[in-house]
């Protein structure tokens, strides 16, 4: 009687928690301290005697990795030196969800993540806007979808160039390394010079000042950054590839994706998803 007043008394609380700080940046203070790994019925309070336990880098934490150049999925405030975007605020409704105070690593490369989860030890998942692919599925697991999108050919405004003409060996097709755009270009624009760079923000300021001819990127994102910074290019074509993001996390650790799996699920279900997409995109996508 006492124990499982005590643990309803638990699940209240984190439920409390979860509700009122949804949106609470990651990486900043976060009340949460539990490091059970589930709130369901049947599991036990203890995460080593529970068959749905887990592993964490970092014990009652969630430690995230990311390339942080990536609005508005995610990016740095300067102000604030903090992480923010679309990506953050679901992490952090995750972390939330699951009893968890969240923590990103420092901005890593884009091409590092998935082998950086794969290897182990040093963050639990990886938030970045990533397209869940059969390759990148060899190395590690991810969680259910949680948006869809697309690509984008972006160019200077008044640009003539095209699918067909940028198919050519005097044109530099700029991308950022290991992204599907950069697959995008090598399978469609076979002829181009591709260019893959670290750097979004580099990568359009070379578009910018006629350094490269065209660059391949995901679409909200160059929506997003020319509705923020780039008002003179233009998006010359949005292309069709159908792409899902997922949370990534290791192959050693299936329990943790089935948590962060649930968390997704309870966002969903509980308008959390919706209230984090209406803020970003101003709209439910
Ligand atoms: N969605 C793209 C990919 O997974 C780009 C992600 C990114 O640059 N953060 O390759």
């Amino acid at each position: 009687m006492k124990n499982s007043m005590s643990r309803r008394q638990f699940i209240l609380a984190a439920g409390a928690l979860a509700g009122s700080a949804v949106l609470a940046g990651c990486g900043g203070s976060s009340t949460s301290s539990s490091s059970t790994s589930t709130s369901t019925d049947s599991s036990s309070s203890s995460a080593s005697a529970s068959d749905d336990s887990y592993t964490l880098v970092k014990d009652g934490t969630l430690t995230v990795v990311a390339e942080l150049g990536f609005a508005p999925f995610e990016y740095m405030n300067d102000q604030t030196g903090d992480p923010e975007g679309f990506d953050v605020d679901v992490i952090n409704a995750v972390a939330e969800k699951m009893g968890l105070q969240c923590e990103y690593l420092p901005n890593q490369k884009f091409d590092t993540l998935v082998p950086l989860i794969k290897q182990g030890g040093k963050a639990d998942v990886s938030i970045a806007a990533i397209t869940i692919t059969d390759v990148r599925e060899e190395s590690v697991d991810f969680s259910e979808p949680y948006l869809d999108s697309n690509q984008a050919i972006v160019a200077i405004k008044g640009s003539t160039e095209t699918e067909a003409t940028l198919n050519d060996a005097s044109k530099q097709v700029v991308c950022q390394g290991g992204t599907t755009g950069n697959d995008w270009i090598t399978e469609n624009l076979p002829n181009a010079t591709c260019v893959p760079v670290d750097d979004v923000t580099a990568a359009l300021t070379g578009v910018q000042t006629g350094l490269y001819n065209a660059m391949v990127v995901d679409l909200p994102v160059a929506k997003y950054m020319l509705t923020n910074s780039f008002s003179d290019l233009d998006i010359i074509e949005e292309i069709a590839t159908g792409e899902q993001y997922g949370i990534a996390i290791s192959k050693d650790n299936p329990n943790l994706t089935k948590a962060v799996n649930k968390a997704l699920e309870d966002m969903k279900s509980d308008g959390t998803m919706d209230s984090i997409e209406t803020k970003w995109f101003g709209s439910t996508i």
